[in-house]
């Protein structure tokens, strides 16, 4: 009994020991501070653009016809010389996404042609109202003024794509995910 107990002592101060001297500790006072997410994390999904402003989708529905909980939908709508909204013929006039339908598994990102859709670090959801788990376009598509950027950041309108990645991507889909 006795031994049982100071091995659990030992235990546990061997625990301390490594949280206080050797930098273990894991607890992060969020929400100040948030846990960065690695690479292929299935966070909020975004919309993301073109250096040039211009939005990376172009309407092909590709998205949702993946989608194994139907829970993408979209029109599409043709550009006009004097409103393009995208660089093809089309673009998303209308994109939701139903949150609770959601099962994250990403298969629309992986299907998305022009790296438009894509899955965020950001995992916080919650909501008291229904009515936000119907994500808009305007909720997920990057604000015009943001650019290329480091996709480790903490920032949910930082894009992940680089030039460089974009075109990897558009010579061969395959390559990065070798
Ligand atoms: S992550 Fe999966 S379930 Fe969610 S919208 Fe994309 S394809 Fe559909
Ligand atoms: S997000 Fe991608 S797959 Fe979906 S409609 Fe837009 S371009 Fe097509």
């Amino acid at each position: 009994m006795l031994v049982e107990l100071f091995k659990g002592f030992y235990l546990a101060g061997r625990h301390v020991y490594r949280a206080v001297f050797k930098n273990g500790m894991v607890t992060v006072q969020y929400p100040e501070v948030r846990r960065s997410q690695p690479v292929f994390f299935r966070g909020r999904h975004r919309l993301q653009r073109y250096a040039d402003g211009l939005e990376r989708c172009v309407g092909c529905a590709l998205c949702a016809a993946v989608c194994p909980s139907e829970a993408i939908y979209l029109e599409a709508k043709e550009n006009q010389p004097e409103n393009r909204v995208s660089p093809g013929e089309r673009y998303a006039e209308i994109y939701q996404i139903h949150l609770l339908r959601c099962i994250f598994c990403g298969f629309c990102e992986e299907a998305c042609p022009e790296e438009a859709i894509v899955m965020g670090p950001v995992y916080e959801l919650a909501s008291d109202r229904r009515t936000d788990f119907i994500s808009q376009k305007d909720d997920m598509l990057d604000p015009p003024e943001k650019g290329f950027g480091d996709y480790h950041v903490y920032d949910p309108y930082i894009s992940h794509v680089t030039p460089e990645s974009d075109k990897e991507a558009k010579a061969d889909p395959w390559a990065l995910s070798s």
